[in-house]
């Protein structure tokens, strides 16, 4: 039987292992990022996926990364570069935020008259959790850092009504399978919390579910993308592709009958993919820089996803799923959470409450 191995042991890596444990999938994530001369006894048929777009090159990863069975090789490089990845959403006329490559020529007053008086610098490799960005703004006369040349993209700031996306996987056999549309709320570039689903989306859900295939078709991707949108009145625009389960699809461990971990797996190893259920309306809160609460299991509705990690300033240490069995039960564990929860949680917590009451 194959086995799966995951480029990296971070939190997806372990949730995939998880999710491969009923399906009978042995799946090894593998720390890429800490160098070794170990070689892992690979097998032919063996399956190699990813948990994150770029990883530093060694005799591991590269023993990783060239074997046959790597899928979706080339896209990881495509869509880790901010550059290639705007360049494809052009080609496919999939709508994103206006953007142009900076390089030696780059003018920053070209910038604020073709984008307006803020501008984003996104850096076209490397950026997560809002790293890697510089706000250009023309009140404030910025100007490209020398450092950021030929090495950065700009986009126009986008005034969104509110970001969303869509978890979505594509088979060996090219037939696609959606998730509903997910809603996100981001503080300092950073997720903070996810519900799906939501009613008031719905509409939006075959708009944003053509573009997904546009791109996954385009790629002739295996397995599960997510597509994060920003929604500017009726219309949605690509902010960014990831080429992996995502962290704005956590919610479907805890509301559907079969989660993005699940989903992937199956893709990878060609395991048919019915539409997943939903059974809950759900939200996310992430763990963000904040140390383990046991008072969290108490909640009735809320599963604890706790990676282990040492607690940093703004890492990612874990997730909550809480799901939404009645208003009551729902809103008292909301109502907990403001209690014991710090200063940064009080604004994404309210603004749970507010969508779902
Ligand atoms: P991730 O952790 O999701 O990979 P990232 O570091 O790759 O994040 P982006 O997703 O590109 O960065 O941006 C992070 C957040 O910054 C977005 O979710 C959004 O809130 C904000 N943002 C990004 N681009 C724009 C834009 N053009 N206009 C306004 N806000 C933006
Ligand atoms: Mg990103
Ligand atoms: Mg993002």
């Amino acid at each position: 039987k194959p086995k799966v191995w995951v480029l990296g042991n971070g939190q997806l890596g372990a949730m995939l292992t998880h999710a491969g444990e009923p399906l009978a999938i042995e799946v090894h994530a593998v720390n890429i990022m800490t160098p070794t001369d170990e070689i892992l006894p690979l097998a032919p048929h063996d399956i190699i996926t990813a948990e994150r777009e770029q990883w530093p090159e060694s005799a591991l990863s590269l023993q990783l990364s060239s074997h046959p069975h790597f899928v979706n090789g080339p896209v990881f490089s495509r869509l880790a570069d901010r550059f290639s990845q705007k360049s494809l959403l052009e080609q496919l006329n999939v709508p994103t935020a206006p953007w142009v490559l900076v390089d030696d020529t780059t003018q920053v007053a070209t910038l604020y008259q073709d984008y307006g008086p803020r501008v984003l610098m996104k850096r076209r490799t490397g950026g997560y959790d809002g790293k890697g960005q510089h706000w250009l703004k023309q009140a404030e006369a910025g100007d490209i850092p020398h450092d950021w040349r030929n090495l950065a993209i700009a986009e126009q700031a986008i005034n969104f009504d509110e970001e969303i996306s869509l978890v979505g996987v594509r088979t060996r056999a090219g037939e696609c399978v959606f998730y509903p549309l997910t809603l996100n709320l981001h503080q300092d570039g950073i997720l903070m919390a996810s519900i799906a689903p939501l009613t008031r989306l719905n509409h939006l859900q075959t708009q944003a579910e053509t573009m997904l295939s546009a791109i996954i078709h385009e790629l002739d991707y295996v397995g599960v993308m997510a597509m994060e949108c920003f929604r500017v009145g009726d219309k949605l625009l690509v902010n960014e592709l990831a080429p992996r389960v995502h962290n704005s699809g956590h919610w479907t461990q805890a509301g559907t009958h079969m989660d993005q971990f699940q989903l992937h797996l199956r893709a990878l190893c060609g395991v048919t993919i019915p539409q997943p259920q939903v059974n809950f309306q759900c939200v996310m809160v992430n763990l963000i820089a904040i140390e383990h609460d046991p008072r969290w299991l108490s909640l009735p509705n809320a599963e604890l996803y706790w990676y282990n990690k040492e607690v940093r300033p703004g890492r990612k240490v874990g997730h909550l799923n809480l799901s939404v069995p009645n208003m009551t039960v729902f809103e008292n564990s909301i109502t907990a959470l403001q209690a014991w929860m710090p200063a940064q949680y009080q604004a994404p917590l309210a603004w749970i409450l507010a969508e779902l009451t």
